[in-house]
Parts: structure tokens; sequence; C-alpha cells
């Protein structure tokens, strides 16, 4: 094998830095709004503003305490305490006009106040609204209290959610106002997140008087070209404007120029990460005619065109003395696992070590077991590292990595935790490959990197996610797609019922008989798998299926089992009787979700799958039809009109990206990521779903900006520098910046 370049020769010391690619942030203490944690001197107006928040007009000592149960900590916070929604005034209607369940406000003049006890302790109050010509009822469960802040005569708003009862109107705990005590009841009223204690009224009168009295002390943290380029409201406007809107056009403006001050910051983080990463050293490791046709004789079949494509891709980018940084997304068995290997693979014909980690043990070893295949005849050595080693495995094994006696390693999180501890020393590692991304969340998600050069950089997705997802999680990343299939692909989805259950096992039962394997996935309740939890409440648990199929309905099959709880060596052993054939069904938690490749698996069948999230539901889809025979997979729920909704969408629809875009739609992005590590910043105000339009605005601005100027070094940057480091410099660790 070619020697290395000298001069890329890297230190032995290996780091673990941040996770690139994945935005992690210190919750609620930073915000793209204010940097009062930042150690720069700010104007003294500024100081004003990260006063404790009892300073604030209105506040004091008492409803600071509650406010800081909200998160609330200073003036600035309590400037920034967004509405969560507002009461539209500005469309009245008439009690003539409601509809049920539709969300609206009307004015009227209170007839009769009436509190009814149900001598239980419970009671209702009553407030009859009249708009002149119809009456509306407000009614409250247990709070008696309110009876005194009605009187006969008063004009009040309501707003609520109206339902007719008994041919009469009524609104169950609406919002109210009075006219006369109110400055504005035409406008919007904000509505705020609260806390027990605090009534959004008294809320609604400190953040009004907050704003009035510091709202001017703000600095405009966008600079005047970007402002006026983008239409973008002031910030003193629109911070008076989003507690207060007149109208909803006014609000709109509002919110946009906070949304992209969000978003902007965010991005503006991520380009100068990669700004960063694209000045590190690298080993370069170019692909030579003859080193590709040793890698691809190797491979039992020809890599389809866009494997070549995208493994070009990948060459052309390790060639540079700079590191890759890329995302491959690919759908479920569109071969990225063989991308991978020949990343690898260039790798070490140059001498170098690749370190690739993927989320579940099974996987990793099914990993090193196709990596040894393909490599039987070389002297490429291969090792493991998984959590379950001990402690003299472990030692032995980091011995060898360290005298640089091992080429390839594949390990679960297990390589990021000894990376961490700064036990692990490779000294010439070249690559590194993260499989399945998605299911690694933000802390685990560390790579391994070297102080010297930094190794080429690859990560591998089967969750298309939304572009808007991956423009925040994977910002600072070049992305690369894998098309179509090796195989032609064919998976059946069908939905069953009851009625048709006997009739789908007598099918499987068939599909076994003619030689193929299945799968049946139970799903875990009550804590992770990784727990070690497989308690399930009102789910059938995994034993009594299990119970139950090798009684009836599969007697005749030889049944398996495999669930996190198991140690990793049953786990190991169960999945080798499966792929070896020794095994025809095996029964699995969601497991077996990602990756797992036994191409003659072709049937599925999935139990209470309301529990899995759509792309979930794909992913475990994609283990059967990966081979010559088509798949086949039914799946059962308990009957919620919801999941037969989601569950009709999953059966139509065999393209990944349409079911994330729909999973994304309705569930939001952290339940889709299915972690609560999910990497998300915490947005106050910007939502990927509804915002993806300023969101590539704010991208390519902030591309711009920071070629112009990588480190904020310009006056007119000096707040948006402070912004970003106070929000993002740690996790993303920015450097030396404004
Ligand atoms: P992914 O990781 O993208 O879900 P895999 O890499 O596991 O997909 O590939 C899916 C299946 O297709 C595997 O069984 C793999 O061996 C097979 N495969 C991959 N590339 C080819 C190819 N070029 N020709 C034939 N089969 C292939
Ligand atoms: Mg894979």
């Amino acid at each position: 094998m070619p020697k290395s370049p000298e001069n890329n020769s890297p230190s032995s010391h290996v780091t673990l830095t941040r996770p690139v690619g994945s935005v992690p942030c210190r919750g609620k203490v930073y915000n793209a709004f204010m940097d009062r944690n930042s150690s720069d001197p700010s104007p003294n107006d500024a100081k004003l503003l990260s006063m404790p928040v009892h300073e604030a007009p209105g506040v004091g000592r008492s409803r600071a305490q509650l406010l800081n149960k909200l998160g609330i900590d200073t003036v600035a916070d309590l400037l920034f305490h967004f509405p969560r929604d507002y009461e539209d005034l500005t469309k009245l209607s008439k009690v003539c006009q409601l509809e049920q369940g539709k969300k609206v406000s009307v004015a009227g003049t209170i007839r009769e106040v009436e509190l009814r006890e149900f001598g239980d302790g419970r009671n209702m109050l009553g407030v009859l609204l009249h708009d002149g010509v119809d009456y509306l009822r407000g009614v409250w469960f247990n709070q008696p209290f309110l009876k005194n802040r009605f009187r006969a005569d008063q004009g009040c708003i309501f707003s609520g959610v109206p339902k007719k009862r008994g041919g009469r109107w009524e609104m169950s705990h609406p919002q109210f106002v009075f006219h006369d005590d109110e400055p504005q009841p035409e406008g919007m009223l904000p509505v705020y997140p609260l806390t027990e204690g605090l009534a959004q009224r008294p809320m609604r009168v400190m953040v009004a008087a907050t704003v009035e009295r510091f709202g001017s002390v703000l600095e405009e943290a966008i600079p005047d070209g970007l402002l006026e380029r983008f239409e973008l409201m002031a910030v003193e406007e629109a911070l008076s404007v989003i507690h207060q809107p007149r109208d909803r056009e006014q609000l709109v403006r509002a919110r946009r120029r906070f949304v992209f001050q969000e978003l902007f910051i965010m991005q503006l983080a991520l380009a100068r990460r990669r700004h960063m990463l694209a000045v590190e050293n690298a080993p370069p490791l170019p692909i030579s005619a003859k080193i590709r046709a040793r890698i691809l004789r190797l491979f039992p079949f020809d890599l389809t065109p866009f494997q070549v494509e995208v493994c070009e891709e990948i060459a052309a980018d390790m060639a540079m003395d700079r590191p890759m940084n890329r995302l491959l997304q690919g759908d479920v068995g569109s071969g990225k696992t063989v991308v991978a290997a020949f990343a690898m693979l260039l790798c070490v014909a140059h001498g170098y070590q690749a370190a690739m980690m993927a989320p579940t043990e099974v996987l990793v070893r099914q990993h090193a077991r196709s990596l040894r295949q393909l490599l039987h005849h070389s002297t490429v050595r291969i090792e493991t590292m998984i959590g379950a080693d001990t402690p003299s495995q472990r030692d032995a094994l980091l011995k060898r990595i360290a005298a640089g006696e091992v080429d390839l390693l594949v390990g679960t999180q297990a390589l990021a935790h000894a990376a961490e501890s700064g036990k692990m020393d490779m000294q010439r590692l070249g690559l590194v490959i993260i499989d399945e991304q998605h299911k690694f969340g933000v802390r685990q998600r560390a790579l391994l990197k070297q102080t010297g050069a930094a190794p080429h950089y690859l990560v591998m997705t089967a969750t298309p996610i939304p572009r808007t997802m991956t423009m925040t999680l994977f910002g600072d990343l070049s992305v690369s797609q894998l098309q179509g299939a090796p195989t032609q692909r064919r998976i059946h989805t069908y939905k069953g019922t009851s009625e048709t259950r006997s009739r789908w096992w007598e099918f499987f039962a068939k599909k076994l008989r003619e030689g193929r394997q299945g799968y049946v996935i139970v799903p875990v309740v009550g804590g992770s798998e990784t727990d070690g939890a497989v308690v399930v409440d009102g789910v059938r648990s995994l034993e009594e299926v299990i119970e139950e199929l090798a009684c009836q309905t599969l007697e005749e099959f030889r049944i398996d089992l495999m669930h996190g709880r198991m140690t990793s060596r049953e786990k190991d052993e169960a999945m080798l009787r499966f792929s070896s054939g020794e095994t025809q069904v095996l029964v699995a938690t969601s497991i077996v979700e990602v990756g797992i490749d036994v191409p003659n698996a072709t049937v599925m069948t999935i139990e209470s799958s309301d529990r899995f999230g759509l792309a979930q539901l794909h992913q475990l889809r994609g283990r059967v039809g990966r081979g010559a025979h088509p798949g086949y997979v039914c799946v059962f729920s308990d009957d919620s009109v919801v999941t037969s909704e989601r569950l009709d969408i999953f059966c139509r629809t065999s393209d990944g990206f349409v079911l994330a875009e729909e999973d994304f739609r309705l569930r939001g992005p952290g339940a889709m990521l299915g972690t609560k590590q999910h990497g998300l910043p915490p947005f106050r105000i910007a939502s990927l779903l509804d915002d993806h339009q300023t969101l590539e605005e704010a991208r390519s601005e902030a591309e711009t900006l920071i070629q112009g100027d990588p480190d904020l070094k310009s006056t007119e940057h000096a707040k948006l520098a402070r912004l970003m480091k106070a929000q993002y410099g740690e996790s993303l660790d920015l450097g030396d910046v404004g």
C-alpha cells in the first residue's frame, strides 16, 4: 500500500470535538435575542436589560418568583417572552354567526352571573353575555373566585371555542376582556404562556409596561442593509408590535423579523462552522485507477451507476487536504453500506485508519461481518468496540489501536466515549463514518478527531429528513443523495384488521414454507430499549406474542426472540441464527429498525403499529424485500381514527421522503427524530414547519456575510457576533469571533 504523504503525518493525540452538523443549545439560558451571558462589555443601557426581572415595572419580588418558573430571570427575558397566541378582537362575531368548534371572539354585555355548587365540592360559574340579539354563556368549572370579576351590565368580550349545548351556545373557559378597562379592546390581545398563580391579565400588564419602559434600550442587531433588503421591521417597533399588534398584517411583519433573526443567528453559526472546517488540514487520500480497481474487485456485484456517482463524489472530497464533511442521504435499501465500505477501503489503501460508528451492537457486528467477508483475502485488520466489552478486552483493544494494529474500527457510541475519555489513540485516523446518524442524539453524535489533521467525515442517514431540518441539523455538511436501489425493490404493505388477521398469518406461513424468513415486530413501551425496559402497558408483550405464535400460528417454524434487554452476546447469537437461516422467524422490538440486512427475509408483521412514527415504520419495512424476492408487510393497530389515517398514508406511499414530510407535518420535528436529544435548537419563535422560506433566505444571507467577514470583525457585525457566540459559540466551537 502506498505510504501516506509525509507532510500530513498526524499527531497522536485524539480528542473529541463538538459534533459537526448539530446545533445543541443550552436550553433557555441563551436565545437568539439576548447575549446577557456574554462577557463582552456591552453599552450601559444594555445593562439595564440584564437587571433581575423584579426590577421591571409592575413585577416585584413575589411575581418575579413566578416568572422565574417560566425561565424569565431578567428584564430582557420578559421582553422576549413572546405570546403563544392572540385573541383577535378585530374580527368579532355575532352569536348568530358562531360555528361549532371554530375559535372566535364575541362582544356583548353581561346579563347574568351565576355560581352553581354541586355539593361535592365542585362548582360551575356561568356568565351570560348578550350581543344585542342572542346570548352566549361562558362557563368555568371550579374557579369560583372568577365570580367577583364579572358585574352585570359590564361590556365584555369572550374569546374561545363555541359549542352548542341544548340549543344554546356555550364557551368553556373563554378568555375575557372588559371594554372599559382595556386600552385597546379592539386590537389583538396577546396570550402568554403562564404558570400556576400567574394570570393572563397581570402578565399582559407587566409585559406592556416593560416594553414601554425598556423597549427603546434594545440595540438593533441586524445591519441596516439587511433590514432594508428583507424589509424587516426594526427591533424596537417589532417588539412593541409582537406584544400589542394592531392587526394581523402588522403582526405577521413583526413575527417575521424575529423569525429571521433567530434563523439568521443559527445559520451564521453554521456558516462560520463550515468556514472553520474548510480551513483545517486533512490527509489527502486520492484515488487512482489502480486503487479503484482493487476496491471494486472485492464486491460480489457491480456498483449501480448511482453508487458509482456518490463514490466518486466522496473520493474527490477525500483527495483534498481539507476534510470532507459530507452527508449521504439515501432511502432504506439504497445501498449506502457499500458506499461506506468503498470510502473505508480508499482510506486503508493509503495506510490510514478508518472508524465507523453505528447505533446498535447488532448493526456493528453486521458491518464487521460483511467487511470481514469482503476482505477475507486481504491483510486489513478489522476490530469492533461496543459498550459490552469487558475492561480487559477494551484495554487490549485500545493497546492494539495505539500500536497501529487496527485498520478498520467499527463500534457503537462506545467509540465516542473512548475518544472522549482520551484513551483512544488512533495515530493515523483518516476517515470517520457515522452510519444511521439520525439514531444518535446530539451527545452521542460526537466524532473522533485528531488535533494535528482532521479526518474526513461522512455521515449517512436513511431518514430522508425534510430540507428545513437538513439545513438546521446538518447545515455545515455538503449533501449527497443516493438515488435508486441496487435491486428492484418491491414491498407490498397492507393494513391488517381483526378480520384479516388469520388470512395474513396463513400467507406469512406460506412464505416461510417456500423457504423465506420473516420478522414480527412488537413495540416497547415505557422506557427506551436500551434502558432494558420491555414494559408493555395495554400492548401485547413480546413474551405474549411469542407464546401465541409458537403454540398456535407458527407452530411448525423455528422462532427466535431479540430485544434490548438481552446481552450483546445473546443478541449477536440470535442475529446470527436468523441471518444464517437457522431460525425462520425473528420476533423483535424496533431494535432491528435500522441497518439489518437479511436478504432472504421477505415477510413482516408489525403489531401495535400506532406506537411507531411513519418514518420509523418505513425503516422497519425496509428490512424486507432486500433480495431477489418481493417483501410483504402487514401492520396491525388498535383502531383509532388518527392512526388509521396515518397507516393509510403509510400503505399507499413507498417514498420515504413523502413519509418523512408527512411525519414532520403530523408530529413536528422533534418527535419525528424520535429522541429528546435530537439536536434541534429550542427556537423561541421560528418553526421549521412554517418558516422554510425565511430559513432559505437566512441561510444564503449568512453564507454571504461569513464569506465577506469570516470572523465577524467589522463593527457592523459586532452585535450579531455577540448573539451568535452567546448561543452557539460553545456548542459549535466557533473560535474567536467578533
Ligand atoms: P442501506 O444501508 O442503504 O439501507 P444496504 O447498503 O444495506 O442499504 O444495501 C441493501 C442491499 O442491497 C444489501 O443486501 C446489499 O448487499 C445489496 N446491494 C448493495 N449494493 C448492491 C449492488 N450494487 N448490486 C447488488 N446488490 C447490492
Ligand atoms: Mg445501512
